[in-house]
């Protein structure tokens, strides 16, 4: 699969961890991301991730362009509900796209570990086949 991963800085922890936890799932697949994040699962999690642009210099939009080219199939996204982003419209336009094409979008760790609870049994049934 590929999965595009976002996190605002105040998330930038709690996809640290997220991603150590499931490097194992992560490592089987495509990965990408914002400049930032990325950079940062890379150094800390040793992830090999293709990074783009930071999100708020367009990286939201580069991301939102692939799932609209069907490039993408899976987005995890810890927004930050509580702290005003300068690039909100690159953000909505992320979250209306993964609705568009319905590319399955986690906006939180919650909906993230069903996500990632979805992949790892899928790959158990292939895994049996
Ligand atoms: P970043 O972008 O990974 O470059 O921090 C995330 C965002 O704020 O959309």
């Amino acid at each position: 699969m590929r999965i595009a991963l976002v996190a605002h800085d105040k998330k930038k922890d709690d996809i640290i961890e997220f991603a150590k936890r499931y490097k194992h799932i992560f490592e089987q697949h495509e990965l990408l991301a914002t400049g930032t994040t990325g950079r940062l699962l890379k150094k800390l999690v040793g992830l090999n991730i293709n990074t783009l642009l930071s999100g708020p210099l367009g990286g939201d939009q580069q991301i939102g362009a692939k799932v609209a080219q069907g490039e993408i199939d899976f987005v995890i996204f810890l927004r930050d509900p509580l702290t005003s982003q300068p690039h909100e419209p690159d953000i909505n336009a992320l979250l209306r796209v993964c609705d568009i094409y319905c590319v399955p979008l986690a906006t939180n760790v919650g909906s993230a570990e069903i996500f990632m609870k979805a992949i790892r049994s899928h790959e158990d049934i292939d895994d049996n086949e």
